[in-house]
């Protein structure tokens, strides 16, 4: 696996000598440029800890040390920010999101640009996402963008997958696998999926070669998939990561022994099946503050034209897909509950599914499939990261980058509160314009 962490330095300096005590007044000390400490926040560590009163230094956008205040002392010359009362946790990860050629409702192969790239990674940070793994649809520009990280950063990070494989033969998919690998992808994806008996599905001989060529290149093999048998078909040949739900039945013994074996996760994408049904009227959000934040009216106004909401309420995919979530919400909680590891995924990106806000109703879905709140921030971060074997990202631990989320209220309280952004926070730099309420 190609190491993601491209700036990092793990030279870690985690023991800070308090000033020498000799009396008289306290010598004013230049802070030091790109030596940070956030202090007094309750901190959600990412791997189901929380530390109540805890301290984070920031050292050129990777954190130095982290932990409670009574234990990780502030250099005298770092600047600092209180964070009292306030709650952090890592920056959240979407496993399965989409950086696209999509302006508004339109999709066109012209609008696929680095600045339209970096303007929606820019989107997905003001919502405290801060990496997207984006699997499928991905040019040379995305892998440019990636490619420029630096401790300047303040969008978020992104991960990409290069074109959806597409191969009608073996030969063909180990080419195709081939060229996106020479393109210095992060993971393949392929579709395994009939879209509810309307298109054919990719044979199991094809997604074989696709399998093997991607574990030749050192790659991930994340699959799209729907039905259980499927799923199962994937994991016998090999697939390293399941990016959506099975939707057909409730998923068997057979299953959960194959992913817990290898430790390969599940992302349960259920935000992409409510945006399949969800504008057959007015979603409550077009209400909500938080997403009309950064909502176009001209697309609010779209999806609330009557005939295009007739046409989903008459449309019988959109209606199946709506039928099914509560078998998909089952699954999740069977899963987890079976000790598969769960990865917070949206299938954000394409026309109305909104980037950024998404995730936050996929956290809310999460819990009311059964996960707790605080399963459903690990899902969304450490577990998200390790997941897709992403380094640097996931956790509050000194070594991995300075990627975190300030929020006024606890959401591993109550989820609703991931909703209270008071600030982000990618390389230790401040995302311009994000908020909460
Ligand atoms: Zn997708």
């Amino acid at each position: 696996m190609k190491s993601l962490l491209r700036y990092a330095s793990f030279a870690l300096v985690t023991v800070f000598l308090a000033p020498a005590a000799c009396g008289g007044e306290p010598e004013q000390v230049e802070p030091t440029p790109g030596l940070t400490a956030f202090t007094g926040a309750r901190l959600i560590t990412g791997d189901g800890g929380t530390i109540e009163s805890g301290t984070i230094v920031v050292r050129d956008g990777v954190i130095e040390a982290v932990g409670g205040s009574d234990e990780v002392m502030v250099p005298e010359d770092a600047s600092t920010v209180d964070l009292s009362g306030r709650t952090v946790t890592p920056g959240l990860i979407n496993a399965h999101g989409h950086v696209n050629n999509v302006i508004g409702l339109q999709a066109d192969p012209s609008f696929y640009t680095e600045e339209h790239v970096v303007n929606q990674l820019a989107l997905y940070a003001r919502y405290g996402v801060t990496t997207v793994a984006s699997l499928g649809g991905d040019g040379p520009e995305a892998v440019a963008v990636r490619d420029r990280e630096g401790p300047d950063l303040n969008h978020a990070r992104i991960r990409v997958a290069g074109p959806v494989i597409v191969a009608d033969t073996p030969e063909q998919a180990a080419e195709r696998v081939n060229a996106a690998a020479d393109m210095n992808v992060d993971f393949i994806k392929i579709r395994v999926d009939d879209n509810l008996g309307a298109t054919r599905k990719m044979t199991p001989e094809v997604y074989q070669a696709v399998i093997d060529t991607a574990h030749e290149r050192g790659l991930m093999l994340t699959a799209h998939m729907y039905y259980l048998d499927d799923a199962k078909g994937l994991m016998n040949a090999g697939a390293d990561f399941l990016a959506h739900s099975v939707r057909d039945v409730d998923v068997d013994q057979e299953l959960i022994d194959m992913l817990t074996a290898s430790d390969v996760c599940y992302c349960p994408t259920l935000m992409r099946e409510v945006s399949t049904y969800v504008y057959e009227d007015r979603p409550e959000w077009f209400d909500d503050p938080f997403f009309l934040k950064d909502a176009d009216p001209e697309v609010i106004a779209a999806l609330e034209d009557p005939e295009r909401q007739e046409g989903i309420r008459n449309s019988s995919s959109a209606q199946t897909y709506k039928a099914q979530l509560p078998q998909a919400l089952r699954n999740v909680k069977a899963l987890h509950d079976a000790g598969v590891r769960i990865a917070m995924g949206t299938d954000t990106g394409p026309a109305a599914r909104f980037q950024g806000y998404f995730e936050h109703g996929e956290l809310d879905l999460m819990v009311e499939s059964g996960l707790t709140p605080m399963q459903t921030i690990v899902a969304s971060t450490r577990d998200a990261a390790e997941c897709l074997g992403l380094e640097g990202v996931g956790t509050l631990e000194a070594g991995n980058f300075a990627d975190f989320v300030v929020y006024t209220a606890n959401p591993a309280e109550d989820i609703g509160n991931s909703r209270t952004i008071e600030s982000v926070w990618i390389a230790g730099n401040e995302v311009p314009g994000a908020a909460g309420d």
